[in-house]
């Protein structure tokens, strides 16, 4: 049975005429369903308001009381002062100076009864104030008990609307209008149903309520996606995979070759997918392996197994930079064997794509055919929107994952004969993200750093002590090193207040003339970032001056340096990676970070980097600070929204899901007997989309 408050129009509804519903549609809602969606943003418990006297400096909270003045601010008409205590009180231990600052308050008057919500502190003369407070007048009518002496729901806004209007309007909507809110699938025993959670996420009648409430909601937003997640991965498991019967020789004189063993989390990690492509369904594996842990060697050996086993294998990387980096190791390691590698990036494309034809990938062949005994092919996603490349796969290894998203991920599964898969990232993912986004993945993890690394050193700097930097900087290049320094911008901007490095680029030239710089950034053509890489590693260029494209996987063990300036304006997880290249050689090394955070907040995300290079701790830190979306790119990631639910807080509640989730689709994976729940996740957002329910 369908939702059938869906397409109910919100003009249908007490209180709601065209202009109204004009408003509400800046907010997003057009219907009835919308409006039940719209969660509060917090609540005030306005039955047992605290007293200021009690409150702490800093703390948020809400007042009620009487204006007892108010009155235009001495710094211009805009700035409005507003004197509030309870009523009976005058002393001013219990006043506060509440003050808007740019506009003016609507409908605040002398003798108004209002509630006030912010930051509260002393200021010089003892007095407690709030600078630019949310407020509520309140009324004594009818329709007071909707706002007062209960735990009031705080909506976010738009203009036009107030608190009190819109909080009439959703009451109307969700208390006195029906509507049904209609069970889609077995929920827990113990859970309230969907109906009531609605009923009472809005207008709770104590905080357990609402939580329970919220619980319930989050957690059918999680079971539909849990259900996506679960279907995804009985489709690839029940996939049909010919496998050949494989030789066993290429990869053990690759081994032979290697300068050094393999540390026990490589080894360990190239069992698991040996056992993967040793059997039936196509292996669908997540690697994650913190910045320098040797992924790449993983990598190979996954390609050579799938070479072994007379097909063709390919890598994909984020950037041409890093895909060419690849290919230089990989003909360094292969063509020994006589295996042939290829390059297809964007700028390769337009040359090779007209040689190809019919399915070949050998006809990339720039040398003898017969010779060879199997190919692999490198590229960036340029590879992925080839058809007659991509479906020519046997095994298709995606670096850097996180630069890619799960809806290029599932394009490629969806590529050739069912390709065996492995993708890895140096992102760690948090684990409620792992289990939505990846939970379709088996997992390998390589926690082991090649021996002989030296920790690098972080510290964060202000501007003035670039001086010193510079200094150091040709201590270092004195004995043989070589560094990157980074910037936000390409190019100097208006409207960006941050350095660029082709204006770097040009004052280092001529304050430190003796170095050898190099330049890199995403316009350079692909001919000239390719030469520029090649110098670095000929260290023919000390000083590398990039933007972030060197971001991800660039391996260059001599370089040892890295400043990065306006460190403020990256993501920790980026500054992360960035540092990555660094610390990937015998040589101590060192990382500074040069910025000027606004906030303490922004000091504090810094400091992080000084304190640590673990890359989980830094991915939960971010996650935390920045949450899924800014991260992952939600969009690219292909996570639906989620209004009740939160991947940072409700693990439990997600574990549960997915249990239960998996429960549901062994039992029928044809939904056939909840037709609500198939219709759910169709139209629940990408992620939900993207599944072919059979
Ligand atoms: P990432 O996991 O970041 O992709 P890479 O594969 O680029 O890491 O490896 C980082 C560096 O460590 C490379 O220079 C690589 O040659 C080196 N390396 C990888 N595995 C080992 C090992 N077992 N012993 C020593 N060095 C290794
Ligand atoms: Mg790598």
């Amino acid at each position: 049975m369908p939702d059938r408050t869906a397409s109910v129009p919100l003009a249908s509804i007490p209180g709601i005429g065209p202009q109204r519903a004009e408003l509400l549609t800046k907010l997003g809602l057009h219907t009835h369903d919308d409006l039940l969606h719209f969660v509060p943003r917090r609540y005030e418990d306005r039955r047992h308001l605290k007293p200021v006297s009690e409150a702490q400096d800093g703390q948020a909270i809400t007042v009620r009381g009487k204006v007892h003045a108010a009155k235009p601010g001495r710094w211009g008409a805009c700035k409005l002062d507003v004197t509030i205590g309870p009523a009976s009180l005058t002393s001013s231990q219990h006043l506060v100076h509440a003050r808007w600052f740019g506009f003016r308050p609507w409908g605040i008057k002398e003798g108004c009864d209002i509630f006030v919500y912010g930051r509260i502190s002393r200021d010089k003369k003892g007095r407690w104030t709030m600078s630019n407070p949310e407020y509520e007048i309140a009324h004594d009518d009818a329709e007071s008990f909707i706002h007062i002496d209960r735990i009031a729901p705080i909506y976010n806004l738009t203009d036009g609307l107030t608190q009190r209007v819109l909080r009439r309007l959703m009451f109307e909507a969700t208390q006195k209008t029906p509507f049904t809110a209609p069970e889609f699938y077995p929920a827990p025993e113990k859970m309230i149903s969907r109906q009531e959670a609605f009923r009472v996420i809005h207008f709770p009648d104590s905080f357990s309520d609402e939580n329970r409430a919220r619980q319930r909601l989050a957690y059918d937003e999680f079971f539909v996606l849990q259900c996506v997640v679960a279907l995804r991965r009985l489709s690839r498991a029940t996939a049909h995979r010919r496998r050949a019967d494989r030789a066993d020789d290429l990869h053990q004189r690759w081994l032979a070759s290697l300068p050094f063993p393999l540390t026990n989390a490589q080894r360990r990690v190239m069992a698991e997918i040996d056992a993967d492509l040793s059997h039936g369904p196509p292996m669908n594996r997540l690697l994650q392996g913190d910045v320098g842990a040797g992924k790449t060697f993983v990598a190979v050996h996954a390609m050579l197994r799938a070479v072994e086993a007379g097909e063709q294998a390919a890598l994909m990387a984020p950037t041409q930079i890093l895909a060419e980096q690849h290919a230089l190791n990989l003909r360094r390691w292969l063509e020994p064997l006589d295996i042939r590698v290829d390059v297809f990036t964007g700028h390769t494309r337009g040359k090779k794509a007209d040689r190809l034809q019919g399915g070949e990938l050998d006809l990339f062949n720039t040398r003898p055919k017969a010779k060879s005994l199997g190919s692999v092919v490198i590229g960036t996603h340029a590879l992925l929107y080839d058809r007659y490349a991509a479906n020519q796969l046997g095994l298709i290894v995606i670096d850097e994952q996180h630069k890619f998203g799960v809806l290029q991920r599932l394009a490629l599964s969806r590529k050739g004969q069912n390709p065996d898969i492995l993708v890895m990232t140096a992102t760690p993912i948090p684990r409620t993200l792992g289990m939505t986004l990846y939970g379709d993945l088996d997992v390998s993890v390589l926690d082991e750093m090649p021996p002989g690394r030296q920790p690098i050193v972080t510290k964060c700097r202000s501007v003035k002590e670039l001086d010193k930097f510079w200094a150091f900087l040709l201590k270092q290049i004195g004995e043989g090193r070589q560094a990157y320094v980074i910037y936000p911008l390409v190019e100097e901007s208006e409207k960006v207040d941050a350095k660029s490095v082709k204006v770097e680029f040009e004052r280092l030239k001529k304050l430190l003339p003796q170095v050898r710089l190099g330049l890199l950034h995403g316009q350079l053509d692909p001919a000239e970032k390719d030469r520029v890489m090649t110098a670095l590693r000929a260290r023919e260029i000390d000083v590398l001056l990039a933007t972030s494209v060197i971001e991800v996987g660039v391996d260059v063990p001599n370089a040892t340096v890295m400043l990065i300036e306006n460190a403020e304006r990256f993501g920790l997880a980026q500054l992360h990676q960035l540092r990555g290249r660094i610390g990937r050689g015998e040589h101590p090394s060192y990382c500074v970070l040069v910025g000027e955070p606004r906030s303490l907040e922004g000091w504090r995300r810094l400091k992080i980097m000084e304190e640590t290079t673990d890359g989980f701790r830094i991915a939960e830190e971010d996650f935390k600070i920045r949450g899924p979306g800014n991260i992952f790119g939600t969009e690219q990631s292909g996570l639906p929204p989620l209004h009740f639910a939160s991947l940072e807080s409700d693990y439990d509640l997600l574990a549960q899901a997915r249990n239960h989730a998996a429960q549901i689709i062994r039992q029928d994976p044809t939904l056939a007997p909840w037709p609500g729940l198939r219709e759910k996740m169709q139209s629940g957002g990408n992620a939900v989309s993207l599944v072919a329910v059979s």
